[in-house]
């Protein structure tokens, strides 16, 4: 993923109003010790510098510290390989023969913890049947609580992957802690990292690691400029497959878990060549909300749906209340459907 040649112009200085000649000396002085070079441009109230050179060597803190500079401004993002100036094209990740990205949309649905080997594949078979294309459920729950329900561990790994096998899906969990990678890696198919590690930068380094594709979900104070730089830690690891996902970001209104931030996603998809999906499900914990919200995502031009999927929901070991049943997926599945078909985007599977 190149970015141009070295005579780009990385950055922009922009001196204060009445710099002096001494000043602008001075800056060139430093910008040619750190390697680079500077090309002025001098206007009636301001000077500007670009400077070309190394656009690793550009480090904007020590930029903005040197005298009469009075702004700095980077023409690149700082998140290089995730950007879609690295790669105009949209990327496909591919979860063992599922296609995420480009036309194609993931259908992410499952309990939101992995439970009974018989109710996994009770509801793996239904969202499937459904038209689900990626089984999920954490057999590792990073809970607000410590005397909350932590998941069953490597045991829920096995229930999950058994599911799945079943039922002809792949798997989606989520890891919590960077000990853990390399356990989830052998049993899942995409690894979760969720919105309380999104800034785990130990963890998104151990995931850039393995070779395989990784749901990133956004933060929930996160920026989406903190998320694309949470991709660019996996990417620069060597790991190409990432997914971002859009869960809600926290508001000051309780009626609904958290904000959905729907406009995040045409905002990613500008940014990034990533894909990007959407997760209702824990943006609004509300399932009368969730069928229209994960419309609206799709229209927004997500290349995903998660939804977390339960078939008693009273009786679920996390997030019962925002679980949708098998039947009411199934119908936002058929509308899901529908509104794919507008977009002329399809919904891709593992072959039978
Ligand atoms: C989950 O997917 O069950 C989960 C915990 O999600 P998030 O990290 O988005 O809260
Ligand atoms: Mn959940």
């Amino acid at each position: 993923m190149g970015l141009g040649t070295a005579r780009e112009v990385f950055v922009i200085l922009i001196l204060r109003n009445g710099a002096t000649d001494a000043e602008l000396d001075h800056v060139v002085q430093r910008v040619e010790a750190l390697g680079l070079s500077a090309h002025i441009s001098r206007g009636t109230y301001r000077t500007i510098i670009g400077l070309i050179g190394d656009e690793d060597k550009i480090r904007e803190e020590p930029l903005r510290a040197i005298a009469g500079v009075a702004d700095v401004i980077p023409v690149l993002p700082p998140y290089k390989l995730a950007s879609r100036d690295a790669h105009p094209q949209d990327s496909v990740v591919d979860v063992a023969g599922v296609k995420i990205g480009g036309q194609h949309l993931a259908m992410i649905a499952g309990p939101c913890s992995v439970e009974e080997p018989d109710r996994m594949l009770r509801i793996a078979r239904a969202v499937k049947q459904a038209g689900a294309n990626i089984f999920r459920g954490g057999a590792f729950k990073p809970r607000t609580s410590p005397y909350a329900f932590q998941g069953l561990g490597e045991e829920g790994l096995r229930i999950l992957q058994a599911a799945g096998r079943e039922a002809n899906l792949p798997v989606v969990t989520e890891v919590t802690d960077p000990r853990y990678v390399e356990l989830v890696a052998e049993y899942a198919d995409m690894i979760q990292v969720g919105a309380r590690n999104m800034q785990n930068f130990v963890l998104l380094t151990e995931v850039g690691k393995t070779q395989r594709p990784i749901l990133l979900k956004r933060g929930m104070a996160a920026s989406v400029n903190d998320l694309l730089m949470s991709a660019e830690y996996i990417l620069s690891q060597g790991n190409s497959q990432v997914v971002l996902c859009e869960r809600g970001i926290r508001g000051f209104d309780s009626a609904t878990r958290n904000l959905f931030d729907v406009a995040a996603v045409p905002l990613a998809k500008r940014l990034s060549h990533l894909p990007i999906i959407v997760d209702p499900s824990h943006a609004t914990g509300r399932p009368d909300l969730i069928p229209a919200c994960a419309l609206a995502g799709l229209a927004a031009g997500a290349d995903g749906v998660h939804i977390e999927v339960h078939d008693c929901p009273e009786v679920a070991k996390s997030d019962g209340p925002q679980a949708l049943l098998p039947a009411q997926y199934e119908q936002l599945m058929q509308q899901m459907r529908q509104l794919a078909a507008c977009f002329h985007k399809t919904i891709s599977t593992v072959p039978e």
